[in-house]
Parts: C-alpha cells; sequence; structure tokens
C-alpha cells in the first residue's frame, strides 16, 4: 500500500469505524474538503451533508470565523491542566453560554463530549444525594432513549443490541414511556407510581425530541408537567440537550420551550459548531452548593486530560458568535418552514406512515411491511441517498433531516427530491 493509495483503500487496513460491521460494511467515503453543507470526496464526488455530519454542524463546514478564532488560539495556547488553573476561553465561554441559558444555570462543568457531559450529570445528581446522607440512587429515563456510549450514559439508554454485551454491568433504571401524542396521561401517571418510590435521585430527559429513538417528539406542556412532578418529589431534573442545543428545534434550546426549569443541562455537538471535541455539563446554584464544605471528600471527583481544552473552548467562544448573529434564527426559521411545507406536501402520499417535525429537525418514517425492513431497507436508502449526493443516515424505516443552518433553499430542494425517491423504494 502506498501513499498514492485513495484514502478509502489505506483506511480500510489500519481503522475501526463506529457503529459499523467492519466485515460487511461498504468502503468509507474519504472526505478531503468541506465547505457550507457539502462534503467534497477524493474522487471528486460532492455530498450534502444533511445530517451534520452526526448532528454536530450548525453553521457549516470549515467555517472561517471558526478556523480563525481556533488558530488565533493555538497559536496563544493550546492546553493548560484545567485543576488549580483557569484561561480566558473557558471563563468566557462559560459566562456567554450562562447567559444564553435558563437563568437558574450558574455553573459550567467541562467535559469532551456528549457522553461524558451525561456521565457527569448523572455523577452530580447521584453524588448530590450522597453528600446530603440522603438514600436516593435511583434514575428515571425515557423508554427509546439515548445518553450515550460510556456505562452510565448506557445504563439510562434504551436496553438493545447496542448494550447488551454489557447488561450486567448496567445499573437498575425506572424506564418512563416517551408521553408523545395521546399517550401523555399514561405516561404522567407511571411518573407518579414511580415517584411514589423515595429513592428517585433523577430524571434524565432529550427534551421535545428523542433523537436516536427515531425523532421521536412530544410537547414542551406535557414535558413541563413532568418536572413539576419530579420537581414536587425533589427528585433532580437532567436535560440532554447534546442534540436538541443551539438551534435544532427551532430556539436556541429545547428548554426555551418550556416555563419550568431544569436543574442540570448536557450539551455538546453544536457547541463548538461541530469543529471541536467538547461538552459541558451545567447546573443550579442549588445543585453546586451540595458540593461546597470543608470536608474535601464532597468534591466532585471527575476530570478529564483535556478538561476545558482552550482551543476547544475557542471554537465555542467563535461558534457562540454565530448563534448570537441576527442571521441564526433568521436560517433557523427559514428551514422551520420549508420542512413544513415539504411534511405538508407528503400528506397523503403512499409509502409515508408518519411526518414529525420539530423546528429544523424533520423525520419521515416509512411504512414497510416485514418483507422490505427485513430486505435491509435501511442499507438501500442510505445508499439512494449517496448516489444523489446527499447524506442521510436513516434511523431503520425513518429518514431524518438534521442539517447545518446554511443549506442554502436549493440543496435542501435536492434533499427533498431524494427522500421523494426513497418513498417510491419503499
Ligand atoms: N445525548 C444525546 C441526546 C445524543 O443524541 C448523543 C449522541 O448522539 C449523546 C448524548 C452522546 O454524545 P456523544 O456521541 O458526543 O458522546
Amino acid at each position: 500500500m502506498t501513499s498514492n493509495s485513495s484514502l478509502s483503500t489505506r483506511d480500510q487496513l489500519v481503522n475501526w469505524h463506529p457503529y459499523t460491521q467492519m466485515q460487511t460494511a461498504p468502503p468509507p467515503i474519504g472526505i478531503v474538503r468541506g465547505e457550507g453543507a457539502v462534503l467534497y470526496a477524493e474522487d471528486g464526488k460532492e455530498y450534502i451533508d444533511a445530517v451534520s455530519s452526526w448532528w454536530v454542524n450548525i453553521h457549516g463546514h470549515a467555517h472561517p470565523h471558526i478556523a480563525e478564532r481556533v488558530s488565533q488560539q493555538l497559536r496563544t495556547l493550546e492546553h493548560v491542566i484545567f485543576a488549580g488553573f483557569t484561561h480566558a476561553p473557558a471563563v468566557e465561554l462559560s459566562e456567554r453560554l450562562l447567559r444564553l441559558l435558563p437563568a437558574n444555570q450558574t455553573r459550567v462543568f467541562y467535559t469532551d463530549n456528549g457522553s461524558t457531559a451525561v456521565e457527569v450529570a448523572l455523577k452530580m445528581a447521584l453524588q448530590y444525594w450522597y453528600n446530603q446522607g440522603i438514600q436516593k440512587t435511583k434514575i428515571i429515563a425515557f423508554e427509546g432513549s439515548y445518553h450515550g456510549d460510556t456505562f452510565g450514559a448506557m445504563s439510562v439508554s434504551e436496553r438493545s443490541v447496542f448494550t447488551r454485551p454489557f447488561q450486567q454491568y448496567l445499573f437498575d433504571v425506572e424506564f418512563l414511556p416517551v408521553p408523545v401524542p395521546g399517550q401523555e396521561a399514561a405516561t404522567l401517571v407511571k411518573l407518579k407510581q414511580i415517584l411514589a418510590q423515595n429513592d428517585i435521585a433523577a430524571f434524565v430527559f432529550e427534551p421535545l425530541v428523542l433523537g436516536t429513538a427515531g425523532m421521536v417528539m412530544y410537547s414542551p406542556e406535557v414535558l413541563d408537567q413532568l418536572l413539576q412532578l419530579c420537581q414536587e418529589h425533589h427528585v433532580i431534573t437532567i436535560a440532554d440537550e447534546v442534540m436538541t442545543g443551539f438551534g435544532r428545534t427551532g430556539k436556541r434550546f429545547a428548554c426555551d420551550y418550556l416555563t419550568r426549569q431544569p436543574d442540570l443541562m448536557c450539551f455538546s455537538k453544536g457547541l463548538t459548531g461541530g469543529t471541536m471535541a467538547l461538552g459541558v455539563t451545567t447546573c443550579s446554584q442549588q445543585v453546586y452548593d451540595i458540593f461546597l464544605s470543608d470536608d474535601k471528600t464532597k468534591a466532585l471527583f471527575h476530570g478529564h486530560s483535556y478538561t476545558a481544552n482552550p482551543v476547544a473552548c475557542a471554537a465555542g467562544l467563535a461558534s457562540l458568535d454565530l448563534v448570537e448573529a441576527a442571521s441564526f434564527q433568521q436560517n433557523l426559521d427559514r428551514i422551520s418552514a420549508a420542512h413544513t411545507a415539504y411534511a405538508e406536501s407528503l400528506t397523503g402520499k403512499p409509502g409515508i406512515k408518519a411526518c414529525r417535525q420539530t423546528g429544523t429537525i424533520l423525520a419521515i418514517e416509512f411504512e414497510v411491511g416485514e418483507t422490505s425492513y427485513f430486505n435491509c431497507l435501511r442499507d438501500q436508502l442510505y445508499a439512494l441517498g449517496l448516489e444523489n449526493g446527499v447524506l442521510l443516515r436513516p434511523l431503520g424505516n425513518i429518514i431524518y433531516v438534521l442539517s447545518p443552518y446554511c443549506i442554502t433553499q436549493e440543496q435542501l430542494t435536492r434533499v427533498y427530491e431524494t427522500i421523494d425517491q426513497m418513498r417510491l423504494l419503499v
């Protein structure tokens, strides 16, 4: 193998890819460049990134403003230990982030990705009770949820083929049905039953949209009711905004639709505009105060070598510049309106089981008989997208659009046309 061989060929000899059966997966596509919503492949093909490269890229690829800020930071201070030391990017990013979040959020804890942001939130919630000598050790999570791949995050996620080999190491969780339209009352009843046990420490949830479950959506009104019940029972509430954060739901944060405020919040993905690996867990003063003590063992014993990496924080600051620009909300509104119009055009068409939308997130569930589903429909849909130069990653028989906000109307039209073709495959 020489360095003249394609990236794709060389990759197959050395790399192990996530969520990939390496024996049967097609060769990976070598990408050499990205700009706006488009990825450029080594063979000259172009792909519209309609999934924002696993939901992270919100402003478009290789955004010059973020690139400039990151390269400046690299030349100033690339990293410093975050225990006993601090630096301007972390201080400024926390200050600015807290100004945008619900008013009760007062502290920021840095991690490296979404899973560890959730892991930290779970530890904070459990230790909040432990520090007070109160026996509250159980967590509530939604059925079908996905909070990440570390052990705590896996424990509070749907038990599936993803988690099966590790089942015996996952802690017990009370799973709550998602209050999808028509099921709200059942969820409320079940939550009341669970809360009757006195050992519930926390409720962790994806607000308004459960991403990996298939973009399953529920209303802010029912979430407010769930939060109210939890708060009345002194249960810590954890909003996992790893996917929904930074505009996805049509507002800056999904929690902006709520009247109640969660105790803890988790962010990653869009936090740096999809450029650097960074996560944060934020918390209320009430939670933070319980970790303050003359007793050193009441501290939060968690950290990573790259905690609050200055370059990643600088990327976060540059991304926030773009999030706070007027064009940000205009783009969210433009994409939301385009999705609504497209979803309406699908009404009554054969092959469509359901269309769901929350802001810039559009999900289309195809009607499939068992036969076509087990004929690897998902793989066929994925391949058809790539053939058309559109990167869409179906979740089973559900196709969803979660694009960078700079996607043009013309590019959106190509995405929709590709979905139309997919419908004919079903
Ligand atoms: N939480 C939610 C809601 C997610 O959608 C994801 C990833 O898709 C995670 C947590 C895990 O984030 P990461 O992949 O950065 O570990």
